[in-house]
């Protein structure tokens, strides 16, 4: 559904120098045409990106702060964000929610206000791995997904990236079935509760370990509609194998 959608989440990661070698790695990949591809580099170096990096792959925060800028030490708003060039923010990652604390509807005030501002969100949710071993993988994507579908006014710009908490940043990728059973029941979710046309239109992308090695086995799957990368998007050839798994 949609166009396949690619994302490199640098997190806290770079300095300028590495980044200026990413960014020509990047520069000089084949990337293929029909993919949504999108880097999210930390505030400080976004300016350097926008100003070295091709147009064909737009730039995104990683967070935003939830409404208009202003006396809010240490933040960066939506519109600081669309200044410098981005069209996207990461809304709702795990590090945001369990590291650093974020809760569902702080998250969901964030999207409404950057979707109402023009940016497209790319809207995480996941489950723990007690949480999977609890059996409640489902009920904590939902409650994550209900956040966003409170608050959100339309779904146009927003992509859905399912990272299962387990399988980010610790090499355990989830297998392609436990991937796609998610992102069916994320679709099923948004059809009942949304609407259809949502629930066909939306990307669903995959984030959680995945490398140059297991892409092409998850790409095939009917619900992955591309993937939210971590470490393996700081490398950029690796990163142009994960585009290209598009199938
Ligand atoms: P890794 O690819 O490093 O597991 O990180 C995934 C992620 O959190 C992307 O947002």
């Amino acid at each position: 559904s949609g166009k396949f959608f690619v994302g490199g989440n640098w997190k806290c990661n770079g300095t300028k120098d590495s980044i200026t070698k990413l960014v020509s790695d990047l520069n000089s990949a084949s990337l293929e045409a029909d993919v949504d591809v999108v880097v999210s580099p930390p505030f400080v170096y976004i300016d350097q990106v926008k100003s070295s990096l091709s147009d064909r792959i737009e730039i995104s925060g990683q967070n935003s702060w939830v409404g208009k800028g202003g006396a809010f030490t240490g933040e960066i708003s939506v519109e600081q964000l669309k200044d410098i060039g981005c069209k996207w923010v990461i809304l709702g990652h795990s590090e945001r929610r369990h590291v650093i604390g974020e809760v569902d509807e702080f998250i969901g005030k964030k999207a409404a206000y950057a979707l109402s501002e023009g940016l497209g969100v790319i809207a995480c949710i996941g489950e723990k791995l007690e949480e999977r071993e609890a059996g409640k993988t489902f009920d904590v994507c939902f409650q994550q997904l209900k956040a966003f579908a409170d608050a959100v006014p339309s779904w146009d710009k927003v992509v859905v990236a399912y990272e299962p908490v387990w399988a980010i940043g610790t090499g355990k990728v989830a297998s392609p079935q436990q991937a796609q059973e998610v992102h069916v029941a994320v679709r099923d979710w948004l059809k009942k509760n949304v609407s259809e046309e949502v629930a066909s239109k939306t990307r669903i992308i995959y984030g959680g370990s995945v490398n140059g090695g297991n892409c092409a086995e998850l790409a095939k799957e009917e619900d992955i509609d591309g993937f939210l990368v971590g470490g393996a998007s700081l490398k950029g050839p690796e990163f142009a194998t994960i585009v290209n798994s598009v199938t």
